[in-house]
């Protein structure tokens, strides 16, 4: 997930501080979604901005349609070294131990092993054009109509929205697809929040299975379950915030 930058325009306005948005004021909500059909997904391209946004976000979408043979391959655009190296031996050391740690939750998920683009932690904007380039280059090799998902272009975290848009550019190269799955709004919005584009809201269907399967991968990001010093990124409100909303996308 990576802490956001402190300058982001929304954060600034609303710092991502405490617990954010409870969750009991997003699961006593009256809106309602509509459904997303999956069942003409032939292959899924998974685009994350940092290993983890891909199981909090759609794991259980990912676990679904695996389990029915449809390829779903991650991206992970960074390696999340950025999130607090200095806790844990430096960013090349978390570099490699946020690598690991996508591996073994993809797994768990029933997905081949990711692809680590290697993007600089905090730099995906600085980065854009090369990223749009590199996904535009999975996307011409993978099946035909792949669909793709990334990061909200309007999630508030600059590589989660650099992210969104560099997917959005290269999907349209390709006939496909394109989806994309918020994380860090489930934190600073609230449930009538106009910032929000409600009406292009769908909500996955999941199954018991795919909800465990998810909560599964999550236990493998251990480097941002726990800290020593200080609340870690995925506190337990934050797991259960995330599970308890279920997967929504912007269609
Ligand atoms: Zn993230």
């Amino acid at each position: 997930m990576t802490e956001p930058i402190s300058n982001c325009a929304r954060f600034a306005a609303q710092p991502l501080a405490g617990g954010g948005t409870p969750v009991e004021m997003w699961t006593r909500s009256d809106r309602r979604f509509a459904p997303l059909n999956i069942e003409h997904c032939p292959a899924l391209l998974l685009v994350a901005a940092h290993p983890d946004d891909e199981t909090l976000g759609l794991g259980a979408t990912a676990s679904a349609l695996a389990g029915r043979g449809v390829s779903v391959q991650v991206v992970a655009v960074t390696d999340g070294e950025a999130a607090y190296p200095e806790e844990a031996g430096g960013r090349t050391q978390l570099a490699s131990t946020r690598r690991d740690e996508l591996v073994a939750a993809a797994a768990r998920l029933g997905l081949a092993r990711p692809i680590f683009l290697g993007i600089p932690d905090g730099e995906v904007t600085a980065n854009e054009d090369r990223l749009q380039v590199e996904l535009e280059a999975i996307l011409a090799e993978s099946a035909p109509g792949t669909w793709c998902a990334a990061t909200w272009r309007g999630d508030g975290h600059p590589d989660h929205e650099a992210t969104g848009r560099a997917a959005a550019a290269a999907s349209r190269s390709v006939p496909s697809v394109f989806l994309e799955y918020p994380i860090w709004m489930w934190h600073w919005a609230l449930p009538d929040d106009p910032a929000v584009p409600w009406d292009t809201a769908a909500r996955a269907p999941l199954t018991a299975r795919d909800v465990a399967a998810k909560s599964a991968a999550l236990e493998c990001f251990s480097s941002q379950l726990q800290r020593g010093d200080g609340p870690p990124l995925l506190a337990p409100e934050v797991i259960a915030r995330q599970m308890a909303v279920g997967e929504i996308l912007f269609v």
